[in-house]
C-alpha cells in the first residue's frame, strides 16, 4: 500500500509569545517522538517558570484590546481563522498523525472539525444574550446582566486529539474577550503549533493568545498557580483536574476530565448496530478517548451472540502504520498507555475473565505501540477494567441479567462523562437515561457521540463545567449585574 509521503524527519519549533515564535530563556529543548515510525519528529522549547511568568504578563497587558474589540471584530477572527486551518488540513492531518498514531483518515476529520466547532461558537458568540429584569424587591430599578470575560485564560490540553481540544479552549476563551496562555500537551505539540500559525496568520492581536510549550509540572503549574491568570480550561486526566483544583484557589475553573464510559446492551436491542457502536467506540483513536466505551455490559440472554459478532467484526481490523490508506487503527501514543492496557488485560484473565480476540503487541511494526484491538469476555466486576480508565484499545465484556444491575454498575466508579444504552425499549431507555450519573446519555448511540453544541462535560470525577458553543462562551466570562434605578435620578445629561 503506498504511503504518504513523510515531511522532514526533525524540525525545530518555537514558542509563541507577543505575536513573536520565541526559544525558551532556558535555551532547553525537548524532543517530540512519532509513536507511529519511532523518529524523532519534532524539537521544542523546553519553557520554564519563568517563560511562562513572562507569557502571562504580556497576556495581561493585552486583555484590554481582546476586552474592547466588538464582538464583530472578534468573530470576524473566529471566521479568519477557520478559513486558515482550512487552506491546509491534509498537511496538518498528517503532522496529527504522525505525532499522536491515529489513522490520516480520522485526523483529517479532526482538523476538519476544529471549524464547525469554531463557528457554531462564532453564530452563538452573535446571539449571546443575557437578563434583563425589573426590580422585585425594590421597585423601578432595572437589573441589566452583562457578560464579561474573565481576564486572562490559562488553556491547558491532553494529547488525544490535538485539533479540536485546543481549538475548543483556546479559541472559544478568545471569542468570549479573554487574553489567553495555551499549553499544549508535550506529546503532540507540533499540531497546536499549527492552530496557532493559523491564529496568527488570521489577524489575531499579538500578545491576545500566546503558547509556552513545555512540562505540565512546570509550565502547567505555573500556570495553574498564577495570581494574575483568572480561568483555566483544562481537559486531561482526573488526577491532573484534582492537583489542578487543588492549587488554583477562586480562579474560574473548567475541567474536562476522565470517563469510564459504559454501554449497556439489552436483551432486545438490535444487534448489528450495538456491535457496530461497540468497534468504534472502544477502536477509533485506538481507544484513547474520554468518551471511549471503557467498559461493555451485555445482557445474559444475548451475550453469546453479540460477543461471536463482535469478535467476527474485530478480527477484520488492520493495525498498521497511520498514514496508509487501508490502516484501521494506529498505534498507541505512548509507552505508559500501553503498559496500563497491558495490565488491565492481565488482571482481567487472573480474575476470571477470557481473551478472545487480540490481547497482545502487533509484531513487525516500527515501534512497540502497536497493539491489536482487544476483547475481554467475562470481566468480573472487581476488575480494574471496571474502576480505571484504560484508555486503550479494549472492550471488556460484562454480562448482567437486570437493567438495575447494569445502571449500578455503570454509576459505580463515580466517572460521569458519557454513558449509552441500546434497547427498543422507550420506556426502559428513559428510566436508565434518568438514572444514569453523566453529562450526556446516548440511546442506540455509542458513547463516543457528540455534537457543536451540545452543552458538553462530566459530572462526578469526569469534570466541572461545561463547554461547547454558548457554554464555552458562559465558562469563559463572568456575568455582571449593572442594577439602574430609572426613577431616582435626575439624569442631568439627558434621562431614558
Ligand atoms: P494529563 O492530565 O496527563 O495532561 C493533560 C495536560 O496537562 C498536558 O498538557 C500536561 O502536560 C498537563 N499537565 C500535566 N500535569 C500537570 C499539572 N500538574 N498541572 C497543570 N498541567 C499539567 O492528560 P493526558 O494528556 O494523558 O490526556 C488524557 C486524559 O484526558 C484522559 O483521562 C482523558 O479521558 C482525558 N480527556 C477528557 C476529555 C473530556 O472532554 N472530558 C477529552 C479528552 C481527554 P504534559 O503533556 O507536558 O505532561
Amino acid at each position: 500500500m503506498a504511503r504518504t509521503p513523510q515531511p522532514p524527519s526533525k524540525r525545530m519549533f518555537r514558542m509563541y509569545v507577543d505575536g513573536k515564535w520565541i526559544e525558551s530563556e532556558s535555551g532547553r529543548t525537548f524532543d517530540v517522538v512519532s509513536p507511529a515510525s519511532g523518529d524523532v519528529i519534532g524539537t521544542f522549547p523546553k519553557g520554564t517558570a519563568d517563560d511562562t511568568k513572562a507569557a502571562v504578563e504580556v497576556a495581561v497587558r493585552t486583555q484590554d484590546t481582546i476586552r474592547a474589540m466588538p464582538i464583530k471584530e472578534r468573530a470576524r477572527l473566529g471566521v479568519r481563522i477557520t478559513e486558515e486551518i482550512g487552506r491546509s488540513v491534509k498537511e496538518y492531518a498528517v503532522d496529527c498523525s504522525l505525532e499522536h498514531g491515529k489513522p490520516l483518515r480520522e485526523s483529517i476529520a479532526e482538523v476538519k472539525d476544529a471549524i464547525p466547532n469554531i463557528l457554531w461558537q462564532v453564530e452563538d458568540l452573535k446571539r449571546w444574550d443575557s437578563p434583563v429584569q425589573e426590580g422585585y424587591s425594590k421597585e423601578n430599578v432595572l437589573y441589566v446582566a452583562l457578560h464579561e470575560p474573565l481576564g486572562t485564560v490559562a488553556a491547558i490540553t491532553p494529547w488525544n486529539f490535538p485539533w479540536v481540544l485546543p481549538a475548543e479552549f483556546v479559541v472559544q476563551a478568545m471569542l468570549a474577550g479573554n487574553s489567553v496562555v495555551f499549553k499544549p500537551a508535550s506529546n503532540t505539540p507540533i499540531s497546536a503549533v499549527h492552530l496557532v500559525e493559523c491564529i496568527d496568520r488570521a489577524g489575531v492581536p499579538p500578545g491576545v493568545i500566546n503558547m509556552v510549550t513545555g512540562p505540565g509540572d512546570e509550565v502547567g503549574t505555573t500556570l495553574v498557580e498564577h495570581p494574575l491568570v483568572d480561568g483555566i480550561g483544562f481537559t486531561g486526566e482526573t488526577a491532573t483536574g484534582l492537583d489542578i483544583a487543588k492549587r488554583a484557589g477562586l480562579k474560574k475553573l473548567t475541567l474536562e476530565l476522565g470517563g469510564l464510559g459504559p454501554l449497556i446492551i439489552m436483551d432486545d436491542a438490535q444487534i448489528e448496530p450495538a456491535v457496530e457502536d461497540i468497534a468504534f467506540g472502544c477502536f477509533t483513536t485506538t481507544g484513547q478517548c474520554c468518551v471511549a466505551n471503557e467498559r461493555i455490559f451485555v445482557h445474559e440472554r444475548i451475550h453469546d451472540k453479540v460477543v461471536k459478532a463482535l469478535v467476527e467484526r474485530v478480527k477484520k481490523m488492520k493495525v498498521g502504520f497511520p498514514l496508509d490508506a487501508d490502516t484501521d487503527m494506529g498505534p498507541i501514543n505512548n509507552r505508559a498507555t500501553l503498559l496500563k492496557v497491558e495490565r488491565h488485560v492481565e488482571d482481567a484473565v487472573k480474575r476470571g475473565g477470557h481473551l478472545v480476540a487480540g490481547g497482545k503487541r502487533v509484531p513487525g511494526m516500527p515501534t512497540d505501540l502497536y497493539y491489536y484491538p482487544t476483547v475481554v469476555d467475562d470481566v468480573p466486576p472487581d476488575a480494574l477494567f471496571n474502576t480505571e480508565e484504560t484508555f486503550g484499545p479494549t472492550a471488556p465484556i460484562f454480562e448482567f441479567s437486570k437493567l438495575d444491575e447494569a445502571i449500578e454498575m455503570a454509576n459505580a466508579p463515580r466517572y460521569g462523562l458519557s454513558m449509552a444504552i441500546h434497547t427498543s425499549n422507550l420506556r426502559v431507555a428513559m428510566e436508565a437515561a434518568k438514572r444514569l450519573k453523566a453529562g450526556q446519555i446516548c440511546i442506540n448511540e455509542p458513547v463516543y457521540s457528540w455534537d457543536y453544541f451540545n452543552p458538553w462535560g462530566g459530572f462526578r470525577n469526569s469534570g466541572l463545567g461545561r463547554i461547547a458553543g454558548r457554554w464555552s462562551l458562559d465558562a469563559f466570562s463572568e456575568l455582571k449585574t449593572i442594577m439602574i434605578n430609572v426613577g431616582r435620578s435626575p439624569w442631568p445629561n439627558g434621562g431614558p
